[in-house]
């Protein structure tokens, strides 16, 4: 089955006991049994639910994977897998991560002795002279937060195995219809279903896709040890985003790539970063490793920091807030929103610089997008 297939159908049979033709929203906590322990496979709501088997399932295909887990929000899917790890490991992640992943790792994680190095992982060599013999994961996100670099998930995968590590691959910017990371070599993808899965900005959710057994039945004692799961309905948001995914994607795509376009041409922009213009530095990777670029944009205008605020202020189609993926598009600015939680000294030296701009671009009419972004240049 295709993909355009599998987001409709998969995990979504028709519900064996009417008919519906949609997943119902089982909003139940518990379930009847016949006599102790004779059940139908589901025994509590934080355990199993019907509606979350049914987006567990769906996600799973989606990324080409063997099994699949949902939870409240992605931060609450990427701590599930750092459940994996012990008191002495160390990660090695790359340095232009989601700013929460980044706080949870350095202002959580490392009070219990779990050690990180940040590195640049366009540059295999690097990651090669930091992992160690307590190194037990390799973190990666492609394209990358904000400056959407490349990351090339392949060869990352092959020094994993070589140093007998997992690599995690986050996997929400592109989507499971853009890449597909299980298929490069990731042992466990990660998504916030927040962003492009749910696709509308009415939810917050996440998911973990692995074809290990091993790793699954870990990871699944941990969502219902922890107890991180989504409610019914939140799942049933998911599903029905999930369905659109496909026509949604390629719009994102076709307008984000005509805006960067427009943005390289503009004398008031520096630089714009998107991996699907022949100048981004990783262009034929992006090529080679996605089948689209993406609904994410970044710049860097040329002005100081109050003009940059001005800026994002300024737009009026697209608004100015946090998050990304949905059918709106938004602006935002990394350096005092989404990104402030990392150190200045730190964010400069990985690129993030105060000028950058961040754009989630929305399905609308690109050149209403275009429009606006014109009027919001001619103030500043
Ligand atoms: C939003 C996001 C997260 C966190 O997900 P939440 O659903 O907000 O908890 C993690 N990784 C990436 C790349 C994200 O964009």
């Amino acid at each position: 089955m295709r993909f355009e297939t599998k987001v409709i159908h998969i995990g979504q049979e028709p519900d064996p006991s009417t008919g519906a033709i949609v997943v119902p929203i089982y909003q139940t906590s518990t379930y009847v049994q016949e006599a102790p322990g004779k059940h139908k496979g589901y025994e509590y709501s934080r355990t199993q639910n019907p509606t979350r088997a049914a987006l567990e399932k769906n996600i799973a295909a989606l990324e080409n994977g063997k099994y699949g887990l949902a939870f409240s929000s992605g931060m609450a899917a990427i701590n599930t897998i750092m459940n994996l790890l012990k008191s002495g490991d160390h990660i090695v992640a790359e340095q232009d991560l989601y700013g929460g992943t980044h706080r949870l790792f350095t202002k959580l994680y490392t009070n219990y002795e779990i050690e990180f190095d940040f590195v640049d992982m366009t540059d295999l060599e690097k990651i090669r002279r930091v992992i160690k013999k307590n190194t037990k994961l390799l973190w990666l996100e492609s394209p990358t937060n904000p400056l959407l670099k490349i990351i090339d998930i392949q060869a990352i995968s092959k020094i994993a195995k070589e140093n007998d590590c997992l690599l995690v691959v986050d996997n929400t910017f592109a989507t499971p219809y853009f890449q597909q990371p299980i298929n490069l070599g990731a042992d466990i993808v990660v998504h916030s279903t927040s962003k492009y899965l749910g696709g509308h900005c009415d939810l917050i959710g996440g998911a973990i896709v692995t074809s290990n057994k091993e790793i699954y039945d870990q990871l699944a004692f941990y969502q219902n040890a922890v107890g991180g799961v989504p409610g019914p309905f939140d799942c049933w948001l998911v599903l029905r985003g999930i369905k659109t995914l496909t026509l949604r994607m390629e719009r994102h795509n076709q307008n984000a790539l005509a805006i960067a376009r427009y943005l390289e041409s503009h004398p008031k922009v520096r630089k714009v970063y998107y991996p699907g213009l022949p100048s981004h530095p990783q262009y034929e990777l992006a090529k080679k490793q996605m089948r689209g670029f993406g609904g994410m944009v970044s710049f860097e205008l040329k002005g100081d920091i109050e003009q940059v605020k001005k800026f994002v202020s300024s737009t009026q189609i697209i608004s100015l807030a946090e998050s990304l993926g949905g059918v709106e598009s938004l602006i935002e600015h990394p350096a005092t929103m989404t990104h402030s939680s990392i150190p200045k000294e730190e964010r400069i030296k990985s690129g993030l610089s105060d000028e950058l701009v961040r754009l989630s671009v929305g399905i609308e009419h690109q050149e209403d997008l275009i429009a606006d972004l014109e009027k919001a240049f001619e103030v500043i």
